[in-house]
């Protein structure tokens, strides 16, 4: 089995890159999806964000108020730092019991884990390759006000919570870059999974014998 980190800045266009890796036969574990799942409404994660951040950050049906508690953690990274370490550890468990299912399904297919924080966590060194999701930061300033009507001053300031640009290259394997069209952007992909991820998965065997 091939593991490959997926990470990339907000707007840099990474969850389309994971949905075309997807299409083209690799088994997707996507953070986010995890990190929602580990506050879902009645889980143990959730009680302990409420446990540390007040009630003010529970909605009226009981679920998480990610506004109120966006509000929060967005203007102040030691409060960040707080919510992260009760949801990362979550998502970590989470996510090493898929990778066994997948192994299990499948020793020599693709496993591609999208992260957004993964090289803000120090999570590079725990995949054979890291795939890194590349665009200018205007760019990505301009995706995210047309995708979800986000104000320019928060989608800066969100921005400035991640890693830079720099930080995330330097721990890249390789570089999708994605400052063109969609149809450029899948054809990069197309070129990365039949030249580089496809073959690379070929030549592993079970558990710890990759490459
Ligand atoms: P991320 O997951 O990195 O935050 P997304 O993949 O969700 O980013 O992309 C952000 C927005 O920009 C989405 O609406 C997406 O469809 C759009 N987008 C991504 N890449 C391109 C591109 N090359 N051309 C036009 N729109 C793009």
């Amino acid at each position: 089995m091939l593991r490959v980190g997926l990470t990339g800045g907000i707007g840099s266009g990474k969850s389309e890159v994971a949905r075309r890796l997807a299409e083209l036969g690799a088994i997707l574990i996507d953070a986010d999806v995890l990190a929602r799942e580990a506050v879902a409404p009645g889980s143990e994660g959730l009680a302990a964000v409420a446990a540390a951040f007040g009630p003010g950050v529970i909605a009226d049906d009981g679920g998480l108020d990610r506004a109120a508690l966006g509000a929060v953690v967005f203007a102040d990274p030691a409060r960040r730092a707080e919510l992260n370490a009760i949801i990362h550890p979550r998502v970590r468990a989470r996510a090493a019991e898929l990778l066994a299912e997948a192994q299990a399904a499948d020793p020599r297919g693709v496993v591609v884990q999208d992260i957004p924080l993964l090289v803000e966590t120090g999570q590079a060194g725990g995949f054979d390759l890291v795939v890194v999701v590349d665009a200018p930061d205007e760019v990505r300033v301009e995706r995210l006000l047309r995708r979800s009507g986000m104000a320019e001053e928060e989608a800066r300031a969100r921005m400035a919570a991640q890693a830079s640009r720099e930080e995330r290259l330097a721990a890249a394997d390789h570089v999708v870059e994605n400052a063109g069209t969609l149809e450029e952007l899948r054809a990069a992909v197309d070129r990365l999974w039949h030249g580089v991820l496809a073959p690379a998965a070929a030549r592993t065997a079970g558990a710890g014998s990759g490459g």
